[in-house]
C-alpha cells in the first residue's frame, strides 16, 4: 500500500530473557519492569557524561522511568536519538534560563478549584492524576508530574464535580494529568460515568501518551468502556515516527474501531523532530493510524529544557514545508502556550504579501504571488 512501514518494538533489549508472550503484551508487565535506574538503563545503553550525570542529578524534580516497549526504540550509543532525548535525563536540566518558570502557562493561578484549570470560556482542563507510564523530560507539568517534586498535584475530586455541575457553560472536559489512561478500567469507568451524567458536557476528551508509551494498556476491555461514553475524543502525543511501531498502529486502531475520534499533540523538540522530514513522514503516518495531528506546540518555557527547544522561527519553517506539500488533513495547527497563561495561540507563515481595501496580494506554497481583488458592490442600475 505504502513505503510507509510499521516495526515491532519487541523483543529488543529483551531477546536474551525469553519474556512469555503475555508478559511483555500485559501492562502490568511493562508498568512493574520499566526502566528506572542508572544501573537498568547502562545495561542496554552506552551513555555519554551528560546523559550519566543527568540520571544521577534530576531525580528530585522529574522521576526517570520508560517501558520495556518505549526503552527498544533508544539507539544503543547516538546521544542525538530522537527518542533518547525525549526520556533520558541530561546535565542540562539543572541549569535554569532567567525565561523559564516552573508554571510558564499559569496553570495554578486558573485554578478555581485544586486540579481544575478553567482558562477558556467553554472547557475545562480537569488534572485527574500525577503518574504517567514514562516520563518526557520537557512535562509541561513537571512541578506535579511523577510525585518526586515538592509541590504536589491535589484534585479535590468531589468539589471539581460539584464546580462542573454548577458551571453550566462548561461543555467540554479535558482529562489529562498525568495520564487518565493508566487508571484501571472499573476507576475510569467511574469518572467518565459522572462527567457524562451531567446534562450541559457536550462531550469528553483524554489527552493520553498510553497509546505511545504502553500500547498494551489499550485492551478490547478497556475498548469496550470506552465506547460507552461517545462522543469521545483521546488527544495521543506522538513527536516522530519511529513510536509508531506495529503494536502502537494496532493499539490505534482498536480505539477508532471502537469511535473514538483521535488528535494528536506534538511538542516541536531538538534534534528530535525539528525538521520538514521528520513532521511529514510522521503525520502522513499518523493519518495511516487514523489519527488527525491536532497541535504542534512550540516548547513551553519550563525550567531546565532549554537544550530540547527550538526557535519559533524552526516551527513556522516545517508549517511552511508541510502545506500544500501533502494532505491538508496532516497538517497540525502551531500553537505557543503563551507564558504567563494566555493560552494558546496560533502561529502560522505569512501568506498575505500585501494587501488593501481593493486587492490582496497572496503567495502560494511554491512561492507564487496570485492576486485577489475585492469586488465593489455597485447599485444595479433598475
Ligand atoms: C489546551 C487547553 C484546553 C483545550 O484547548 P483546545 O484549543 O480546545 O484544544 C483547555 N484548557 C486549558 C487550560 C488548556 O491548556
Amino acid at each position: 500500500m505504502s513505503n510507509i512501514s510499521f516495526t515491532s518494538s519487541a523483543p529488543g533489549y529483551w531477546a536474551n530473557e525469553n519474556i512469555p508472550h503475555e508478559d511483555w503484551n500485559s501492562a502490568k508487565w511493562q508498568l512493574k519492569n520499566r526502566v528506572s535506574s542508572l544501573a537498568d538503563i547502562e545495561k542496554h545503553l552506552t551513555l555519554c557524561e551528560e546523559e550519566r550525570a543527568g540520571i544521577l542529578l534530576t531525580g528530585t524534580k522529574l522521576a526517570t522511568a520508560i517501558t520495556p516497549h518505549y526503552f527498544n526504540l533508544i539507539h544503543p550509543t547516538d546521544p542525538d536519538c530522537p527518542i533518547r532525548r525525549q526520556v533520558i535525563p541530561r546535565i542540562e536540566e539543572t541549569h535554569t534560563d532567567p525565561s523559564e518558570m516552573a508554571d510558564p502557562c499559569g496553570e495554578d493561578s486558573h485554578m478555581p478549584v485544586p486540579g481544575l484549570v478553567h482558562r477558556y470560556p467553554d472547557r475545562v482542563l480537569f488534572l485527574v492524576t500525577d503518574r504517567c507510564a514514562s516520563y518526557c523530560r520537557y512535562c509541561t507539568r513537571s512541578r506535579v508530574v511523577s510525585g518526586v517534586s515538592d509541590q504536589k498535584l491535589e484534585t479535590q475530586w468531589d468539589m471539581a464535580i460539584d464546580y462542573l455541575k454548577k458551571t453550566p457553560q462548561v461543555r467540554d472536559v479535558l482529562l489529562s494529568g498525568g495520564d487518565p489512561l493508566l487508571f484501571s478500567d472499573v476507576k475510569l469507568e467511574k469518572l467518565l460515568s459522572k462527567l457524562h451524567a451531567i446534562p450541559h458536557i457536550q462531550f469528553i476528551r483524554i489527552g493520553s501518551r498510553i497509546p505511545i508509551f504502553l500500547p498494551q494498556r489499550i485492551t478490547p476491555e478497556l475498548c469496550a468502556t470506552l465506547r460507552k461514553f461517545h462522543p469521545l475524543f483521546i488527544s495521543i502525543h506522538t513527536n516522530h515516527p519511529k513510536e509508531l511501531t506495529t503494536e502502537v498502529h494496532e493499539a490505534l486502531g482498536r480505539l477508532a474501531d471502537a469511535g473514538v475520534m483521535m488528535g494528536n499533540q506534538s511538542v516541536l523538540l531538538d534534534k528530535v523532530n525539528d525538521s520538514v522530514d521528520v513532521q511529514r513522514e510522521l503525520v502522513q503516518k499518523l493519518l495511516m493510524c487514523r489519527v488527525r495531528p491536532y497541535y504542534l506546540y512550540q516548547g513551553d518555557l519550563i525550567e531546565g529544557t532549554a537544550h530540547l527547544r527550538t526557535s519559533i522561527s524552526k516551527g513556522i519553517e516545517i508549517i511552511d514545508g508541510l502545506r500544500g506539500h501533502t494532505s491538508g488533513y496532516a497538517i497540525p495547527q502551531y500553537v505557543v502556550d503563551a507564558p504567563g497563561g494566555g493560552g494558546k495561540i496560533p502561529i502560522n507563515p505569512e501568506y498575505i504579501v500585501e494587501s488593501n481595501e481593493e486587492r490582496t496580494v497572496l503567495r502560494n506554497y511554491e512561492g507564487k504571488e496570485f492576486v485577489y481583488s475585492e469586488s465593489k458592490l455597485v447599485p444595479h442600475p433598475l
